[in-house]
């Protein structure tokens, strides 16, 4: 489920459409949560769907840190990739805002820690665009991505959450030992998942 201040609009004819924030949202707030509605496919069940029905629902999922195929129930599918992101997901299956997001700004996500089967060309428009989406980003990136994610996950007390009544479940559980300073920080490292040859 994505933060309720947020809508779908057109970016451009190329990109198509994005989520933007109609108010602002400061850094450390919880901008998506992985819940019960969404659909959750293994690989078996994604390759059993009718061909139409996957062309059309495979750009807007991801795979999560066990394989499986994630499609989010409302707009937070549509969130598209930038390199300098303003949220990015987190190993608590969460996405958390890493900068202040101003109402109007687009909410983007990096795509490098969606665990893409391909490495493939982006247009995102930034500055500095990497140019490409590899499957070694999380490896490469991954340090500078996780020193982001933590300093704001630790803000997540300190600003207005209107997703956290509905994150529950072992990961809420993890994020609260976390902040509470009984568990160490868990790594996006570990979102890590790569099909075996042939699997997909
Ligand atoms: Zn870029």
């Amino acid at each position: 489920m994505i933060h309720p201040n947020t809508v779908v609009r057109n970016v451009s004819p190329e990109i198509g459409v994005g989520v933007f924030a109609t108010a602002p949202i400061a850094r450390g707030t919880i901008v998506v949560v992985r819940d019960q509605y969404d659909i959750c496919l293994t690989q078996g069940q994604y390759c059993g769907l009718p061909g139409p029905v996957r062309e059309s629902m495979e750009t807007h999922m991801y795979h999560d840190r066990c394989g499986n195929l994630v499609l989010s129930w409302d707009h937070a599918r549509y969130m598209n990739h930038n390199c300098h992101s303003n949220t990015m997901m987190t190993g608590y299956n969460l996405e958390i805002a890493v900068r202040d997001i101003a109402a109007g700004e687009e909410v983007t996500t990096e795509y490098g820690l969606l665990n893409i089967q391909e490495p493939y060309e982006i247009h995102c428009g930034c500055e500095n665009c990497r140019g490409r989406l590899r499957l070694d980003d999380i490896e490469v990136y991954g340090g500078q991505w996780d020193l982001a994610i933590r300093e704001s996950l630790l803000r997540i007390p300190a600003v207005d959450q209107p997703l956290l009544p509905v994150f529950s479940g072992p990961d809420r559980e993890r994020l609260d030992a976390f902040l509470q300073g009984r568990a160490e920080y868990v790594s996006i490292k570990g979102l890590a998942w790569r099909a075996c040859a042939g699997e997909l």
